[in-house]
């Protein structure tokens, strides 16, 4: 996989070169699906969860190029606090790899999209927040979304209002 990308990315004339750790290279490589944006993309590509993109903000948390509190990581998913909680407990988590947003999810997303879940599950049940709490993906501009790298709120650690605004 990573010599096929390597390969496309020479054969497109680009650069290729490795960084320090193991799993992880720098590669230009074409776009192949529109939905991932511009024609040509730069970035850090995890070697087991996929491209991580240069223009997408929590790629670049993922990737630790901008720093964020940290709050879980395995191999597929990372979780860190919301700089603008909305509540005691207000963390993200989104897949390692990049999706734009649940709308633009295929059935290969399906078990990134519930390891999210489960990881959020797995947060509410350390912080003792399990009398209440909720998790909420805004999905398109319209509803609030903000970041088009899907992620997972988990919001909790007071009482929440129903209907949500
Ligand atoms: P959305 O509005 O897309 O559903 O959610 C995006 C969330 O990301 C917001 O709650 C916002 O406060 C949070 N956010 C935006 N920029 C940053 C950032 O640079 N770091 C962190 N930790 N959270 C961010
Ligand atoms: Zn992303």
């Amino acid at each position: 996989m990573a010599a096929t990308l390597a390969g496309v990315a020479l054969r497109a004339g680009c650069v290729n070169f490795a960084t320090t750790t193991r799993i992880k290279q720098r590669v230009y490589y074409p776009c192949a699906s529109p939905a991932l944006g511009p024609s040509v993309v730069v970035g850090l590509k995890n070697l087991k969860t996929g491209p991580l993109m240069k223009d997408c903000l929590f790629c670049r948390v993922v990737s630790g190029e901008i720093p964020a509190k940290k709050v879980y990581e395995d191999e597929h998913t990372f979780a860190f606090e919301d700089i603008n909680p909305q509540a005691p407990t207000h963390v993200l988590i989104v897949p390692k790899k990049h999706i734009r947003g649940l709308k633009e999810a295929s059935q290969e997303d399906a078990d990134a999209i519930g390891r999210c879940h489960l990881t959020a599950a797995h947060i509410a049940r350390q912080r003792s927040i399990e009398d209440g709490y909720r998790t909420v993906l805004n999905v398109g501009a319209k509803a609030g979304q903000s970041v088009f790298h899907l992620h997972v709120h988990l919001i909790g650690g007071r009482n929440l209002q129903w209907p949500p605004g």
